[in-house]
């Protein structure tokens, strides 16, 4: 991890400014969902990706009544034995 080069100020709502610069590099555009980790003492900031609820995969992943689930296993579940 490296500095970015901007010290910005917590509002009272506990807001923070990211630079347009920052927005522009990381594709980050208004009404993007953003994950806030924790590592130690830092809080990382990332583009959210949606992960499927069953392997966690973020590959090919669809939605599906408000869930996550990947080609892999939604290829799975239709093979899966049908009880009547
Ligand atoms: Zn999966």
């Amino acid at each position: 991890m490296k500095p970015a080069g901007v010290v910005r100020k917590v509002d009272q709502l506990g807001r923070i400014v990211l630079p347009k610069s920052l927005r522009k590099r990381y594709q980050m555009n208004e009404g993007d969902p953003v994950e806030i980790l924790v590592q130690g003492d830092h809080i990382i900031l990332e583009r959210y990706r949606p992960k499927c609820v069953f392997c966690g995969s973020m590959d090919g992943v669809t939605e599906y009544k408000d869930r996550y689930i990947c080609a892999s296993c939604l290829s799975e579940m239709t093979q899966l034995p049908r009880h009547a």
